[in-house]
């Protein structure tokens, strides 16, 4: 029994700290759970109180059973209102709800052989997340082809480029059309061709000409901007997983920050070359899949944003821009490459909410061509990192590391 003078104690802390106060119990069984009379007759008498001493967040009662979850959550203006179901994330997602959810009907025939692996339950699963993918290059235009028709309801694509003719062997979905070639060729006037690269495609468009091609009933949307700005990133926080497929160190640094303080989880796909500039050698070849889990995995502990190059980012963006460009036309970067991290992303995020895989080891894997193997690690972990710690759960109360509010 909860004594009034520890519910006190704990609300005061709550509210000191900007908190939301939940009152967690267990009751016995599997798949069903509901809150006794008891204990809705205690939230009537108790919330109410504990609403004016929060003076902002939540209030709440959760109660669990072993496959199930029940909330009965009080907000500011006296509306109240039950959890519909309840993520725990993880490597692997598990979504609770109070009861069974009766197994959908009328699952439209094309996903008849996806049925066959994740149940009807599964794909209704799909058709309800909304995924983010940031970046809609090489890799990211593959992530938003596989999600789209493996039948997620809801994309939110950000990137903020237009295709630019070297895209065109990696982006998936892009024509020879999008670079308006005819405009932008090199006998035609100045003018002519500053219209013309104004009017090349971006690459959101090309992603969302895919995805409403693969699966005419999803919500799409693509965002031209970068997520380095408040306003972009604002089409993020409420996505059920993300995929990083941007490679500047701004991307790493809002996308990381945005797993830990919005607990959404994610994963980080990219591929890289390295070649030697002098000599042309080609020193290593890996496709790289980072899974990015709220409070365990966090690109800043494992030294996957320079600081450095994050500061030039975000000092000097023109100039930046510039330097990129070149970097990314002489940058070695073949589709397949890419395609051996997108899949690997998309497959373990697929089995991942699904329910499929339930125990499986939270390890980055990079796949190397050249001496066809697979490393996988354990990526490392600082219990004091600003960024996976120091964020965990923040949302709102934090500032996020963008531009603008
Ligand atoms: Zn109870
Ligand atoms: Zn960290």
């Amino acid at each position: 029994m909860l004594t009034a003078s520890f519910v006190r104690e704990c609300a005061l802390k709550c509210a000191d700290e900007g908190l939301a106060y939940l009152a967690i119990h267990c009751h016995g069984g599997e798949r069903t759970v509901s809150f006794s009379s008891d204990d809705l007759a205690s939230h009537e008498r108790g919330y109410p109180a504990l609403l004016d001493i929060l003076a902002g967040p939540p209030v709440g009662g959760v109660v669990f059973a072993r496959n199930a979850v029940a909330g009965d959550i009080w907000i500011g203006g006296g509306r109240r209102f039950s959890l519909e179901c309840t993520d725990v994330v993880g490597r692997v997602q598990v979504r609770s709800f109070p009861h069974p959810t009766p197994v959908p009907t009328g699952i439209a025939e094309e996903w008849d052989r996806q049925v066959r692996l994740f149940g009807d339950a599964g794909q209704a699963l799909l058709s309800q997340l909304k995924v983010g993918v940031v970046g809609a290059g090489g890799a990211g235009s593959l992530v938003n082809e596989y999600l789209s028709r493996l039948g997620v309801g809801h994309l939110v694509v950000v990137d903020p480029e237009r295709l630019d003719p070297t895209n065109l062997p990696r982006v998936v979905g892009a024509l020879l059309k999008d670079v308006r070639p005819w405009l932008t060729h090199r006998r035609m006037p100045g003018f002519i061709r500053s219209i013309g690269l104004r009017r090349r495609s971006s690459k959101v468009s090309i992603a969302r000409r895919v995805a409403l091609a693969a699966s005419p009933d999803i919500i799409f949307e693509g965002v031209r901007g970068d997520i380095s700005d408040a306003s972009v990133l604002a089409h993020l926080i409420d996505c059920d997983f993300v995929f990083l497929a941007a490679d500047t160190m701004q991307a790493r640094l809002v996308t990381n920050a945005l797993v830990h303080q919005y607990l959404i989880p994610g994963i980080q796909v990219g591929a890289k070359v390295d070649v030697d500039r002098e000599t042309g050698q080609v020193h290593d070849v890996f496709s790289a899949v980072r899974h990015l889990v709220p409070g365990e995995s966090c690109l800043w502990c494992n030294q996957l944003i320079n600081p450095a190059r994050l500061a030039e980012e975000a000092t000097n963006p023109e100039q930046l821009r510039r330097q990129r460009y070149i970097d990314e036309i002489s940058a070695p970067s073949v589709i397949t490459l890419n395609a051996v991290a997108a899949a690997h992303a998309v497959n373990d995020f697929l089995f991942a909410v699904t329910g499929l895989a339930t125990d499986v080891e939270l390890r980055w894997r990079k796949f190397h061509p050249l001496t066809d193997s697979v490393v996988s690690e354990v990526p490392r972990r600082d219990a004091n990192c600003s960024e996976c710690a120091g964020r965990l759960g923040a949302g709102p109360l934090l500032r996020m590391p963008v531009r603008g509010n």
